[in-house]
């Protein structure tokens, strides 16, 4: 089945009833079914089909929604960037992806001119907002349009519907390929599993950006006719987040340890009346203890978690609201939950062997919400499908009951605000900087992001950069890296710890941070 064929069977049955709200604005199950039907006919017009890729670069609105359901109903491929990348960055998603229509939001040209200059298949822009020469106007093909029923594409089973891009370990994101098939499943699975219940007098608010997952979380609550509120501004206001859920009496939400936390810990919680609330999703990261009672104690026994990643989109654990307890005896304490169902959970050794309970290895999953392999890149997929499992790079163990139990990653990648960095990334730009001689960067623990970077740099031995700050660094990432891979500490050593081998083992400067008190320094807000 085209995913697509959710929103037009939503719209048979709920009609007239609420599909998405933003701010002052209200759109009819009727109304957005057309308006998604007009923009696929649009581009179908101008020779959009199946399998070709549309790039996305959007904060949330009513067009970046409606934008993931036109690309299902074509058949094509939805590549939804997040808002915050570079202009070079999302030229790189561009070209990777083979992207042949972008669709923008007007504060992003310079992104657009970055793609146009390195996506060859590119030729048609879409613009929300004021289109320049050469490009076409969202809202003027959408009213064109309006009236005429798209018939969705045929697909097949495996036939890609998102190109899910992930940060790459190598500095380079991947695009992690989403199908029908698997997408089909993971909502079934969201529905049975995350929300049970789910109805079409509920209603979801949407906090984190539509373009991971966020996304994800919207299309089971368009499978049940479930309205979703987005939030009217662009920040994040913990404020209107209450305020929504009493006015919409909001059912469910997606959000990240560190957005529950701040929710959860604002004093706003206690103005508004939150009693509708069923399932309140954290996943992402993990949450400390402390902010999960803060959760349970201001809010109730209403959180869910989940773990999963892009490439089993959501899917591989979850932990139901009752299991979730302020009691330590009460719940497994420091568990993401037991295996979803449908799906499988492994523990292995490093030579692939299946290990017992309570011993840790990597975490390995198989089932049908694992994703279709990444695009055109035999190298990571041979690494990450072994013997018909995927190996998620993430450590852990299981207990004899099945819950699961992470307790670190294979490779150093640190989640910060709830989006992964991986800290390569601003390792290689640092290194351009003729000051920088040896660098290293890790995510730290830190009470306001759940993790952040800090930098240990080497300053070049020539002596002309003896005097190289924090701030130059800062000036020299700018532009190169989006600001939330930015290391928020920087400490300057004479030189880096080494291990017999002449490399560079993360957790002796981790150590040595701490050794040198660095850590504790900075955790007073002394930042070099
Ligand atoms: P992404 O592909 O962006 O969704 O990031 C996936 C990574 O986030 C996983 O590989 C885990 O390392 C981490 N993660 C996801 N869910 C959880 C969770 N519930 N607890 C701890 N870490 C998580």
């Amino acid at each position: 089945m085209n995913l697509g064929h959710f929103l037009t069977q939503a719209a048979q049955r709920y009609r007239d009833q609420t599909a998405l709200v933003w701010g002052q604005e209200s759109w009819s199950w009727t109304e957005l079914n057309a308006r998604v039907d007009a923009l696929a006919a649009a581009l179908s017009a101008r020779g959009v089909g199946k399998g070709d890729v549309i790039l996305v670069i959007s904060r949330n609105s009513n067009q970046m929604f409606e934008s993931m359901w036109a690309t299902y109903k074509l058949g094509a491929v939805w590549v939804p960037c997040n808002f915050r990348l570079t202009p070079p960055e999302v030229a790189y998603l561009g070209s990777a992806s083979g992207a042949r229509v972008m669709l923008y939001e007007n504060i992003f040209p310079n992104h657009v001119d970055a793609v146009r200059a390195e996506a060859t298949h590119l030729n048609e822009v879409v613009c929300i907002g004021s289109a320049r020469e050469g490009e076409t106007d969202y809202e003027a093909i959408v009213a064109e349009n309006l009236g005429t029923a798209f018939p969705e594409a045929a697909v097949e089973h495996d036939d890609p519907c998102w190109y899910f891009f992930t940060s790459g370990t190598t500095g380079r994101s991947k695009a992690a390929i989403l199908t029908h098939g698997q997408m089909c499943f993971v909502v079934n699975n969201y529905l049975a599993d995350q929300m049970p219940g789910l109805g079409p007098t509920d209603a979801s608010l949407i906090v984190a950006p539509l373009s991971h997952g966020a996304g994800v979380h919207a299309m089971p609550q368009v499978a049940r006719g479930a309205k979703s509120v987005m939030l009217p501004g662009s920040s994040f206001d913990e404020e209107a987040v209450w305020r929504l859920i009493e006015e919409h009496g909001v059912a469910n939400m997606f959000t990240v340890p560190t957005i529950l936390t701040r929710m959860v810990r604002h004093p706003a919680v206690d103005r508004y009346d939150h009693s509708s609330l069923r399932h309140v999703i954290y996943a992402g990261a993990p949450m400390y203890r402390e902010d999960q009672v803060a959760a349970l104690k201001n809010i109730g026994k209403v959180i869910v978690q989940y773990y999963g990643l892009g490439e089993v989109t959501g899917s591989i654990t979850y932990l139901p609201a009752e299991d979730h307890s302020i009691v330590d005896d009460e719940m497994p304490v420091g568990s993401c939950g037991f295996a979803r169902s449908g799906m499988e959970i492994a523990i292995r050794g490093l030579e692939g062997e299946m290990l017992p309970p309570n011993t840790r290895g990597e975490i390995c999953v198989r089932g049908p919400a694992v994703f279709a392999g990444y695009l055109n890149n035999p190298e990571a997929n041979a690494k990450v499908f072994k013997d018909g499992w995927f190996h998620t790079g993430d450590l852990g163990y299981l207990d004899e009951r099945g819950f699961l139990y992470l307790t670190g990653r294979a490779s150093d990648m640190y989640i910060s605000g709830g989006s992964n960095v991986y800290p390569r990334e601003a390792e290689e730009v640092l290194l351009t900087h003729p000051g920088v001689e040896e660098v290293a960067v890790l995510g730290v623990p830190d009470p306001k992001w759940g993790e952040a970077g800090v930098a240990v740099i080497v300053r070049s031995s020539s002596g002309e950069f003896a005097g190289l700050s924090k701030a130059e660094l800062l000036g020299h990432l700018e532009g190169k890296l989006s600001r939330y891979k930015f290391p928020q500490m920087f400490v300057f050593w004479n030189e880096l710890p080494k291990s017999g081998y002449g490399k560079v083992p993360k957790h002796l400067i981790r150590e040595e941070l701490y050794a040198r008190g660095d850590l504790v320094k900075n955790e007073a807000g002394d930042r070099t």
